[in-house]
């Protein structure tokens, strides 16, 4: 499909010309309404009859020509957020900073964007910006052309509307998309300057789509990156699940290692790379989530944290124990101060961050399997997840391997098979050497059995 696009578009612009606003006609493009969602050709068709315009613009159209599925599509159209408003029952305008209308399609909803023009025609109050050039607000409107240009790559700024079928490229998009490149709109460095973001999402679609940076779109990113401090610890989480947890994690790391993105969202993780254990351990979490992800499983943010912040946590957890903690208390300390630093960074929603904790806690209380600890320790909620996070630390190198085998027997394992593991392990001299918390009567019954 994407061939055929670009075979029809080198016929029509000979390669030495420069991006301009290019209409690419219904004959040549595959672009089919029947690719595009019920939802979103309702959100066009209505705003069209109302006399409005209504393009599909950014991911739907850009992977659509990558012959991808889009996970969503999203409308420009010239008609306010309160037109737009008044022709869908049920839909809300939302935001402050870029105020934008969700229509309520059935279940579906679409996200309708009004052009947005250059913002310094704009009053104060549509527009702001702060001392560093970051926008702070961006509700001023404009037309096709001012919006296209407002967007952040080239391969974003694709319009297409079923009033006539055309793809409208105003930016050199489809050329990119042939050349498999990333290149923001306009100068990088002011782009980025106003929306630190972008550095992120530049990485992200290298990533996702296996596209390039284009050189003048990368040369920024390592000294800008420190502005993503600037950036609100709520927004940089929902960035981060979009970086991480959409099924090109491992690339997404790497790429934001290349650029230097990544000692700002996750310092204390970016601190230790230089271990081997710890660089494999963030690997290997983000692997299994992209795999997870690939094979439609549950994958959750509270497990990549715990797997992110481990290696700062256990560092700090031997520190304190090397000071004299006991380890219970010095892990719980960790974990403390490990999580408030990063949230200066990123938010964690509590949802999140208490099974991350368990997480942490359950990887001390594994080695314990006396009694009827290992029994009670396979029901506990956070069981799963606390063991594949000691296979995970056991493949990194963290930590010898055996533990993780035990519990994988233990699991197969019937009720008899089960008790006599704990037994056997109490006859070595295993399951952890009474130690604290071995006090109880029940586990003093000695070897008779
Ligand atoms: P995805 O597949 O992740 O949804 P997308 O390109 O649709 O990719 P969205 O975050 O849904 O990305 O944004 C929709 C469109 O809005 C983008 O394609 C881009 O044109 C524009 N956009 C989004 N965020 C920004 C930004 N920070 N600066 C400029 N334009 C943006
Ligand atoms: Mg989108």
């Amino acid at each position: 499909m994407l061939n055929s696009l670009i075979n029809s578009i080198k016929r029509w612009r000979k390669p030495e010309e420069p991006a301009g606003p290019r209409v690419v006609a219904r004959s040549d493009h595959n672009l089919s309404r029947r690719d595009i969602s019920r939802a979103a050709l309702t959100v066009m068709k209505r705003l069209q009859d109302a006399g409005f315009q209504a393009y599909i613009v950014g991911g739907g159209v850009r992977d659509l020509m990558l012959g991808g599925h889009p996970k969503d599509f999203d409308v420009a159209t010239d008609a306010t957020p309160e037109e737009a408003k008044a022709l869908f029952r049920g839909s809300r305008i939302v935001g402050r900073r870029f105020r934008i209308l969700h229509a309520r399609i059935g279940r579906e909803i679409i996200e309708v964007t009004t052009f947005r023009g250059h913002h310094s025609d704009g009053e104060e109050h549509e527009a702001q910006q702060s001392e560093h050039g970051m926008l702070l607000r961006d509700n001023v409107y404009g037309d096709l052309e001012s919006d296209a240009v407002r967007r952040d790559f080239t391969v974003n700024a694709l319009y297409y509307t079923t009033n006539g079928f055309e793809i409208h490229d105003y930016t050199g998009g489809v050329r990119d998309i042939e050349q498999r490149l990333i290149r923001m709109i306009g100068d990088p460095s002011t782009r980025y300057k106003e929306d630190p973001v972008r550095m992120l999402r530049a990485v992200r679609f290298a990533a996702k789509l296996d596209f390039q940076i284009e050189e003048k779109t990368a040369a920024p990113l390592e000294e800008l990156a420190p502005l993503l401090r600037n950036i609100a610890p709520a927004r940089l989480f929902d960035e981060v699940l979009k970086l991480l947890m959409s099924g090109q994690g491992e690339r997404t790391f790497e790429l934001m290692r290349e650029y230097h993105l990544w000692q700002h969202l996750f310092p204390d993780n970016a601190a230790l790379l230089d271990d081997p254990a710890a660089l494999e351990l963030t690997r290997k979490a983000l692997r299994n989530t992209d795999e997870r992800i690939r094979a439609d499983m549950r994958v959750t943010p509270a497990f990549l944290y715990a797997a992110l912040l481990w290696p700062a946590v256990n560092r700090e957890q031997q520190r304190l124990i090397s000071k004299g903690t006991p380890p219970l208390p010095a892990m719980a300390q960790a974990a403390q101060k490990i999580t408030s630093s990063q949230l200066a960074h990123t938010a964690i929603p509590k949802r999140f961050s208490i099974p991350m904790r368990e997480i942490w806690d359950m990887q001390l209380r594994l080695p314990r399997r006396n009694g009827e600890r290992a029994q009670r320790l396979s029901e506990h909620p956070r069981f799963r997840a606390a063991y594949d996070f000691l296979l995970l630390r056991e493949e990194s190198g963290e930590i010898e391997p055996g533990l993780g085998q035990w519990w994988t027997d233990f699991q197969q394992a019937d009720q008899e098979q089960r008790q006599e593991m704990v037994r056997s392990l109490q006859r070595d001299g295993g399951g952890r050497r009474r130690g604290r918390g071995s006090r109880g009567g029940r586990r003093r019954k000695p070897r008779t059995e």
